[in-house]
């Protein structure tokens, strides 16, 4: 426990010359007010002023604000009146305690005009004078650490009320440190489940990644430090919890897809040293693309600036680089309290005029604004950066997550409107689809009665709304389609085994018979031959007058099948659970038998196989419905799948001829072979070749790489259908 001893101690050491008689008898003063009262946690009241007056110490704030963190609760609390602080402590601490005072009686509401209320008083109390918000930051930081005490209600009030308010303010006062801590806090009473199971899951992965970061910190100082810049601190950390869940709801991503879960922070000496740092790091580190904020060049609206890039590491994680001066990480971490930080003997000068003048224009507004509302509304813009506030042409606001698009706001509206979306007038200008929207943007949507969604939108939007809107459009388009393939599928066989489907569907039809497959009715159950999960000719006997099926004529079976569907059947490749099931082998990876394989299911050309590694599976799998398990079965054709390998080689000579020697010598047939040397020196040997299964292919490349002069083999691989489209994350190097 804090003792007023170390308020002193703390306060000493930047304002050496302090009155500590008079804090003293401040303490001594409070102790005496809060007498006999305890804690809801049994400790003695008197605790949670020395507390919040150390804070504000901690901020390094004038005499006046630590007094006034010291008496904040006595006349809220306590009989005393703001008239007998006056006369004890002066004018300048009355009026800070009486400040706080008033914003803690605020009623907390959360309909929106409470709300609003709340934070007028707030302003004014700001504008009024900023030490007062500063104290109850302070106030309110202290109830949060010690909230577990409280009774659940009164727990989920006052964590609600945190989140609602008090972090917004720290944020728009540049104060993130504060900021932080109290949004942790506030998410662990509001969401104790959520926060545990994140908390655990990050955990593991900072321990996961705990030495990479370490390494990359070491050698990004070692680089910087070779080219001469001056590094005063580098340090590695990974993002705050809460920030973490706002994204991963927001975005609708893992967690391995979080960008910034590993940040290092280098600061450095002067603005020149931050862009000369960035060059290095970008030098040295491949940038990803489209991560790199300049702050310094445009400061975000609370006066933050830093350089931020995102950069691979050798692993192929991602880590976020954040550059900044000293003056700036101040800043960034204390916001406004670092300007009023108390200075030689000189009360702390608010002489920034970058919050100033928000407060003063917020103030001018609000004056006119009388609609709370449109108050609100107005102040979200600022307190809220994470939203971005749009309206309708009618004026109607729309508030949606930060980087959302026109598809996003035309969801907002109506399913339909999203469903026929083609594009939008954004304040008066045609632009397409994918377009983000800002602040202040009036959106007219655009539709077309013809239109549908696609599945590339999924890529795009940030909604939860739209997402599952458009997905549920995608399934039922592709169910609709799948009824009608599963029933053409269900009549080819039917005429093959003379089983005369149309009487049969007409009768009973499937409805009895779908439970066997696990679907409750009939259509669902041709849905499911048309998917390709149920075997046709297995439902068509389940289904048929004497249970079972007599062919009428005996080769014609694959060849119906194959001519509904327009493709080959699989070789080699079973399906759990169904036998006579389509299946082709995806052509973009090609897969090989003995490879590590998963299957999808296509709309209507039943399943595709890819190799596990195949970069376009983890885009097709957005829905995890349509994946299914494949197996190899049946042993494999020698020479069956052809294959491409490509081989970087010294340039030397008689390469060529090594390469097909050692192909030869594990007897293996080669269909084409090229060589080409390019402008660095290096050679390169492409080769294709038969191979029967992965163990061949396997010893075909432990061959090559035998050879002396051969630098890497690698099997080609069809690059992804369309790149855009692959999923955002480190894409490289960790499939
Ligand atoms: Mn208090």
């Amino acid at each position: 426990m804090i003792r007023f001893e170390d308020l002193v101690a703390r306060a000493q050491t930047y304002m050496p010359e302090a009155d500590i008689e008079l804090l003293r008898r401040a303490y001594v003063f409070s102790a005496m007010a809060h007498q006999g009262q305890v804690r809801q946690s049994g400790q003695p009241y008197l605790v949670h002023p020395l507390e919040v007056a150390h804070l504000l110490a901690d901020m390094k704030l004038d005499p006046a604000a630590i007094i006034a963190g010291l008496l904040h609760d006595v006349v809220e609390d306590t009989l005393t009146t703001v008239e007998r602080i006056e006369e004890l402590f002066g004018r300048e601490v009355a009026h800070l305690v009486e400040g706080v005072t008033k914003i803690s009686v605020i009623p907390f509401s959360s309909s929106e005009e409470r709300q609003a209320e709340n934070f007028r008083k707030i302003l004014l109390a700001m504008v009024d004078d900023i030490r007062v918000v500063l104290v109850k930051l302070a106030d309110r930081l202290h109830n949060m650490r010690t909230l577990g005490a409280m009774p659940e209600e009164r727990r989920q009030r006052t964590a609600r009320e945190t989140l609602d308010i008090y972090a917004p303010i720290a944020n728009r006062l540049g104060m993130s440190r504060l900021k932080n801590e109290l949004e942790d806090l506030a998410f662990r009473h509001l969401e104790p489940e959520a926060y545990e199971a994140l908390k655990a899951r990050v955990e593991r992965r900072r321990k996961a990644t705990e030495g990479l970061l370490d390494e990359m910190r070491r050698s990004m100082a070692a680089t910087l430090k070779e080219a001469q810049i001056p590094v005063i601190e580098i340090d590695g950390r990974s993002k705050r919890l809460y920030s973490i869940h706002q994204k991963l709801r927001r975005q609708q991503i893992d967690l391995e897809q979080v960008y910034d879960f590993l940040a290092i922070r280098v600061i450095t000496d002067t603005i020149k040293d931050c862009y000369a740092a960035l060059g290095i790091v970008h030098h040295s580190w491949p940038p990803v693309p489209g991560r790199i904020k300049d702050f310094i060049a445009t400061p975000r609206p609370n006066g933050y600036q830093s350089l931020h890039t995102s950069v691979m590491t050798t692993k192929g994680v991602a880590v976020e680089v954040q550059i900044r001066t000293q003056e700036m990480h101040r800043l960034a971490e204390e916001g406004i309290a670092s300007h009023w930080k108390y200075k030689e003997g000189r009360v702390g000068a608010a002489n920034d005029e970058r919050y100033f003048q928000w407060l003063r224009q917020t103030l001018e507004w609000q004056q006119e604004v009388r609609d709370p509302q449109e108050f609100i509304q107005n102040l979200k813009v600022d307190l809220y950066p994470d939203e971005v506030y749009t309206f309708t042409p009618k004026g109607q606001v729309k508030s949606l997550p930060r980087d959302s698009t026109v598809i996003d706001f035309a969801y907002s509206i109506h399913s339909d409107v999203g469903h026929q979306c083609v594009g939008a007038r954004i304040n008066g200008k045609m632009m397409p689809l994918r377009t983000r929207l800002r602040n202040g943007d009036v959106v007219e949507i655009v539709t077309s009665a013809k239109h549908r969604p696609s599945r590339d939108w999924l890529n795009f939007v940030v909604t939860t709304r739209a997402r599952n809107r458009i997905r549920a459009f995608l399934h039922a388009e592709e169910k609709a389609r799948a009824i009608e393939i599963g029933r053409k599928l269900l009549e080819k066989a039917g005429r093959r085994f003379a089983v005369n489907l149309k009487a049969l569907l007409e009768g009973p039809g499937l409805d009895p018979i779908a439970p066997e497959w696990g679907v409750p009715n009939g259509l669902d159950l041709l849905a499911a031959v048309g998917y390709g999960r149920v075997g046709a000719r297995q439902v068509l006997a389940r289904a048929s007058p004497d249970g079972e099926l007599k062919e009428k004529r005996e080769s014609a079976v694959r060849s119906a099948v194959k001519k509904v569907i327009g493709l080959g059947s699989g070789d080699s490749i079973r399906v759990s659970g169904a036998d006579d099931v389509l299946v082709v082998r995806a052509r973009c990876c090609n897969p090989i038998h003995g490879e590590r394989i998963v299957g999808y299911i296509t709309r209507g050309k039943g399943v595709s196989v890819h190799a596990a590694s195949c970069p376009n599976v983890t885009s097709l799998l957005y829905d995890p419905e349509r994946r299914i398990d494949v197996e190899w079965t049946k042993s494999a054709q020698p020479g069956q799948y052809t294959v491409r390998l490509g081989i970087q080689v010294q340039d030397r000579k008689g390469m060529v001829a090594a390469v097909s020697a050692a192909i030869a010598s594990v007897n293996t047939n080669i269909v084409d072979i090229e060589a080409r040397t390019d402008d660095e020196q290096r050679g390169w040997i492409r080769v294709t070749i038969e191979i029967s299964d992965m163990k061949h292919l396997e010893k075909v490349m432990k061959s090559l790489r035998g050879i002396p002069g051969v630098v890497a083999v690698e099997r080609a691989r069809a690059v992804p259908l369309d790149l855009s489209r692959a999923p955002q994350g480190p894409a490289t190097g960790t499939r």
